[in-house]
């Protein structure tokens, strides 16, 4: 074994061989993947080896896609046979409901380039003749579904890989990993140490384990999966004979089941309501190739409606029950990445569906240690989704949930209970006892909405419940005033002597004076964007960035892998060591003349003013500027004082009329001002002016920004895409984000966000379009639930387009 690497992988599962095979196939042969038994001895082997495209992030589906179509390049270069059968399948709906999510799955196959097409259960009956189509409203076919040999596929990396340059080594257990002064890791194994530049953390069932090594808590949990396979079926036999095919797949959602042909049986696996985790604190090293004890009683409610939906089961034998463990991470999706405050440590861990998920996890990997960027919106697998507070118990937690829904349906107004309330601010039972509906964002409950006494979400895909009410939040801020929790935002404090200078580096903006504020676009070397603040410029006591919460700790590592050396430059994230609130609306100023003695008169804080004062007893960091488009003021507060804060606020606005507002009211307030947000519109695929951001880019100024070349060449160049915003003719449903915007009846954008504005009375939709069609007024229509709706784009903002309002 050599002594020296440039990269170690930890883990010969399906994931570490496709990260070591596409390092390779990058140009990094210097590299060795470490096993500590045979390959495959983690979760993979066991596999059922269905792969799949569709995804409920549309990024990720993208690369699932990849990864389906590496198959045929692995196995020619590796000469080693993978056993891909593509099969095709049928994604099957049992309630109307379940069509209207599959009919979005469709759309959004539209602009991914994944082919998907509406059929009726008679149709999938013809296509899979096990099932019964009288159990079904509708279904959709997807040619791209299939399965394989998993042990063949891993094997096929792990060979193509060698044959590349890299390496294997099995039966060569990590047993610590240290970091040297110089900064290398050395890796300590039962064979001997490795020093490398990098590591990665493929250890599957074992991540949690290998990432303990250097200090880290990863939010895995395994989980224990059952599949079953059937003897032989006479209704399989007599298929394959008249078709000459295989039966297809089929995914039975609302049986919470998947099927396909194994053999002259059929193979049955489903993520049952009753499941159980596996090895909840400590993944035994002695775990090898072993199956778990099946526990039929657990699945059989699924098998039931299996039996029901596929009669051809109830006349046939069970011949195994496969039982084995497989890690999740809290939302189902993968944790891949770099890890903050780690240099050259990286993850590619809690895959629960390697087979289609894996090849695009070592894509992104690889891009992302070689050339410095992932080269794809990944954010959906990016480690830093999650902070500190995701902790084991709460990740047993989310991961038991995320497995029990595994096939249910998320309706876009549905928040899932599990690992809540965890974080709360100190106004939480102020709010909730004035109705609060509750929606969490990067672990801290945000109030989505106020209901009345006995009123909550009916979980829809079209208007519900919350409809009326929340056109009553946003008219309180358009004709009055509103108060809004805004804690979740992410707050960071920059110090240090070097500070300024800093910034200039990292924000694309002008710097603003003191006492004032701009908004920050942050770029990448690519000039696309990576962020996007409210910078404000503190005088004496430093700089203040505020931006979006869920992205605290992606933007913290950026940040830190930027610091200077030299000690000139503090950033800190502050979290809920700053709370805030934020009054909006017309009469927002004269609440706040009342609740403090300072002067807060157009003239003392004018429009993107910043400055402390005291309101009531509570001191207070007051900006001048909302989300809401309207006058309006946030204010920051240290959380022992945000109960007075909010109390004297609320007081102060009883005779202009104040009223609570929540995230969906801010939404529709926002649409009607264009204004976009990190996560939808603003995202590290999109250029500025793409973004329409470009104009707080300083492009002249004299510091060399990050990204400061590429953002001028976009510039020249015009980039490709457009964001605009669009009114929908819509019936009762509006646009939640991924949907389809077709022109000249081709499907040339997609939809990042919307819903209804409900000052304007217009149903609004924000996405991107090429920029060739971006000024078109007309010809526009967008796909809601398998229809087509007519949109005119709305370049101006539909409330205060001259900024009356804001600024007055
Ligand atoms: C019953 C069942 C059915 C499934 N069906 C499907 C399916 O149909 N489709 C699909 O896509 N997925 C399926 N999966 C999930 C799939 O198996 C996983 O997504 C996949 O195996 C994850 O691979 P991995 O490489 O991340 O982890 P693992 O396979 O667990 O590999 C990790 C490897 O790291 C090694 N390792 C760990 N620690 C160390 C160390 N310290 N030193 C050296 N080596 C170490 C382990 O020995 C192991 O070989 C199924 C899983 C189960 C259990």
């Amino acid at each position: 074994m050599k002594s020296h690497a440039k990269v170690v992988v930890i883990g010969g599962g399906v994931v570490g061989c496709s990260v070591l095979f596409h390092l390779a196939r990058h140009g990094w042969t210097d590299v060795v993947l470490l096993e500590r038994d045979e390959l495959t001895s983690g979760s993979t082997w066991h596999a059922a080896g269905g792969m799949h495209t569709i995804n409920g992030d549309p990024n990720v589906a993208k690369l699932q896609k990849y990864t389906i179509n590496l198959y045929k390049e692995i196995e020619e270069l590796s000469g080693q046979a993978t056993g891909v059968h593509l099969t095709g399948g049928v994604l099957l709906a049992a309630t109307e409901a379940r069509l209207d999510w599959l009919r979005g799955v469709v759309a959004k196959g539209r602009y991914l380039g994944i082919e998907l097409a509406e059929i009726s259960p008679k149709e999938a009956a013809e296509l899979m003749p096990l099932l019964d189509p009288k159990q079904f409203v509708g279904a959709v076919r997807n040619k791209e579904d299939g399965h394989l040999d998993p042990s063949g596929v891993t094997h096929a990396y792990a060979k193509a890989a060698r044959k590349l340059g890299a390496e294997v080594e099995r039966f060569t257990k990590v047993e610590d990993i240290v970091r040297r002064p110089d900064g290398m890791w050395r890796v300590i194994t039962n064979k001997g140490d490795v020093v490398a530049e990098h590591v990665v953390n493929a250890g599957g069932l074992w991540a949690r384990e290998v990432g303990r090594m250097v200090g880290l808590e990863l939010p895995v949990l395994a989980m224990e999966h059952m599949y079953l396979i059937t003897e032989d079926m006479p209704e399989v036999a007599a298929w394959n004979a008249k078709t000459g095919t295989e039966i297809i797949h089929a995914v039975d959602f609302d049986g919470e089941l998947y099927l396909r042909q194994e053999r002259g049986g059929m193979l049955m696996g489903t993520y049952e309501k009753a499941n159980k985790p596996w090895s909840e604190f400590q993944t035994p090293w002695n775990f090898g190739h072993e199956l778990l004890a099946p526990d039929i009683d657990r699945i059989a409610p699924s098998l039931e409606v299996g039996f029901r939906h596929f009669p051809a089961f109830q006349n046939t034998g069970i011949k195994q029950i496969i039982n084995g463990p497989f890690t999740f991470a809290p939302d189902g999706n993968p944790l891949v990445g770099p890890v903050r405050g780690l240099p050259g440590f990286w993850v590619a861990c809690g895959v629960m569906a390697g087979f289609s998920q894996g090849g695009g996890v070592g894509l992104a990997l690889s891009n992302w240690m070689i050339e410095g960027d992932p080269g794809a919106d990944i954010w959906a697998m990016d480690v830093a989704r999650y902070g500190d507070w995701a902790t084991m118990a709460y990740t047993n937690a989310k991961v038991r949930e995320n497995y029990s829904r595994r096939f249910s349906i998320r309706f876009p107004n549905e928040e899932l209970p599990a690992g809540r309330p965890l974080k709360t601010t100190p106004v939480y039972d102020l709010l909730s006892a004035r109705g609060a509906q509750w929606g969490v964002a990067y672990g801290l409950e945000m109030p989505l909405w106020y209901a009345p006494e006995g009123v909550k979400d009916e979980f829809s895909w079209r208007r519900s419940s919350d409809f009326t009410q929340v056109a009553k939040e946003v008219a309180t801020v358009r004709d009055g005033v509103g108060l809004s929790e805004i804690s979740s935002f992410a707050k960071y404090e920059v110090t240090g002597e070097g500070a300024a200078a800093w910034l200039d580096r990292m924000l694309a903006c002008k710097l603003p004076k003191p006492g004032r504020m701009t908004l920050a676009p942050m770029l990448k070397e690519d000039g696309r964007l990576i962020g996007d603040f409210t910078l404000a410029n503190l005088g004496s006591e430093g700089w203040f960035l505020a931006g979006s919460g869920i992205a605290e700790q992606y933007h913290m590592r950026w940040f830190e892998k930027h610091l200077p050396d030299d000690g000139s430059v503090r950033i800190d994230a502050l979290g809920q060591k700053l709370t805030g609130v934020s009054i909006a609306g017309p009469r927002a100023r004269d609440v706040l003349a009342k609740a403090t003695r300072s002067d807060v008169s157009n003239a003392a804080v004018p429009f993107m003013a910043i400055g402390r004062m005291d309101i009531g007893m509570a001191p207070c960091l007051v900006g001048r500027v909302s989300y809401t488009g309207d006058l309006g003021y946030e204010v920051w507060v240290a959380p022992e004082y945000q109960r007075a804060a909010y109390q004297t606020l609320m007081a102060a606005g009883e005779e202009f009329g104040i009223g609570l507002f929540g995230s969906r009211a801010l939404n529709a307030l926002r649409l009607e001002k264009n204004y976009g947000s990190w996560g939808r519109e603003y995202r590290p695929i999109y250029g500025p002016l793409e973004a329409g951001l470009d104009r707080f880019v300083a492009y002249g100024k004299d510091a060399d920004f990050v990204g400061k070349a590429a953002a001028l060449a976009e510039r020249k160049q015009g980039g490709k895409l457009r964001l605009r915003a669009f009114i929908v003719d819509a019936d009762d449903a509006d646009v939640i984000g991924d949907e389809p915007i077709w022109f000249g009846g081709a499907v040339r954008g997609w939809v990042t966000s919307g819903g209804y504005a409900h000052h304007s009375k217009k149903s609004v939709a924000v996405g991107y379009v090429p920029k060739e069609i971006a000024d078109e007024s007309d010809g526009f229509e967008i796909e809601l639930l398998g229809k087509r709706h007519a949109a005119r784009m709305q370049p101006a903002a539909l409330f205060d387009a001259n900024f009356e309002r804001m600024r007055a």
